[in-house]
């Protein structure tokens, strides 16, 4: 079957200017041929530190700007290159969620209106009567109190933001909610409530999540396949159990090596890696990872690993694995 979204290629390139009086044009590999499916009803976490480009991919799949090269197709139709007047219907199936909840809600505007103007937006419900009916459906999905929907948006908690947030994504009726740090900036019981709520919400509506994120120990418990990031490029992809159980990249590893294990006495060792993670204006020659990497060697500084099946669903970018 077809895939909800096929991402192939996607590049994005930003120009900046620097050097005296901004003369030298330089360019910001945010994302630098990124590829990947999700499957309708499915769970794809994107991961990485942050800058290595998981929140463009986000955004470039929202259409909030034009990309510099690749392809993004929504139910087999290509959605990268659709004119404004086009970019209508796409922009119901795919709805976002982001990290902070009250600074993408309007603060005067009641949580009625909030919840109101993607129901019009996209004439979802025939009058007001069938839109407030609508309302209370979103609040009760979302298990907020009805009445609710006459206070606004500083009158909830930091969790309850993000409920109102994600009732107004439902709104839309979406297909896939891209959910973007959504639940990076809560405290840690909240963050798990919310996480449970996507999950029933997912369950319930066969709905698609892309979950950005860089927090790994959420994404074990939510996610059915992950893709790692590092500078603009997937460097690992497969389902979670693979990821977490027996991880194939070096920086996969690395990173994974920080995700505390929940039962008592079981540790993981943690490998610490040399330095920041190098500017995405320049990236390192060859394998991205290369002046991090502990297990560099000759070939990785001059030939960049391409992403390849490793068995069952995993895929990995490195020479070591490739061999
Ligand atoms: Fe490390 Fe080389 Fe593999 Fe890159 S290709 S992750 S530098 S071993
Ligand atoms: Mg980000």
């Amino acid at each position: 079957t077809m895939p909800l979204l096929q991402v192939n290629d996607l590049k994005k390139h930003f120009p900046i200017r620097s050097g005296l009086f901004g003369r030298s044009k330089s360019k910001v590999h945010a994302v630098d041929g990124v590829s990947f499916e999700i499957a309708r009803g499915e769970t794809l976490s994107l991961v990485g530190e942050s800058g290595c480009g998981k929140s463009t991919v986000g955004r470039a799949i929202l259409r909030l700007f034009d990309i510099t090269a690749g392809q993004i197709v929504l139910d087999g139709k290509r959605i990268d290159d659709l004119g404004p007047g086009s970019l209508r219907e796409m922009r119901r199936r795919v709805q976002v969620v982001f990290q902070d909840p009250f600074s993408s809600l309007n603060p005067r505007m009641r949580i009625r209106d909030i919840l109101a103007e993607p129901i019009n937006n996209f004439g979802l419900a025939k009058d007001a009567a069938e839109r407030d009916a609508r309302i209370a459906e979103l609040m009760e999905i979302v298990r907020l109190p009805r009445d609710a929907v006459n206070r606004r948006p500083h009158e909830f908690s930091g969790g309850q933001r993000q409920r109102i947030g994600i009732a107004r994504a439902l709104a839309a009726k979406p297909e896939l909610i891209v959910c973007d740090e959504a639940v990076s900036a809560l405290d840690v019981s909240v963050k798990a409530q919310i996480v449970n709520l996507l999950q029933d919400l997912q369950r319930e509506f066969g709905l698609a999540l892309l979950f950005i994120s860089h927090d790994l120990a959420i994404v074990e418990h939510m996610t059915h396949r992950v893709a790692v990031m590092y500078l603009g490029k997937i460097v690992e992809m497969a389902p979670r159990q693979q990821i977490f159980a027996a991880p194939g990249h070096p920086y996969t590893k690395a990173l994974l090596s920080a995700v505390p294990i929940p039962e008592p006495g079981a540790e993981r060792t943690p490998i610490i890696l040399k330095g920041d993670v190098p500017s995405p204006v320049n990236p390192p020659k060859g394998c991205r990872f290369n002046t991090r990497c502990p297990l560099a060697f000759d070939r990785c500084r001059s030939e960049a690993p391409e992403l390849r099946h490793k068995g069952e669903d995993q895929w990995v970018a490195c020479h070591l694995e490739n061999a």
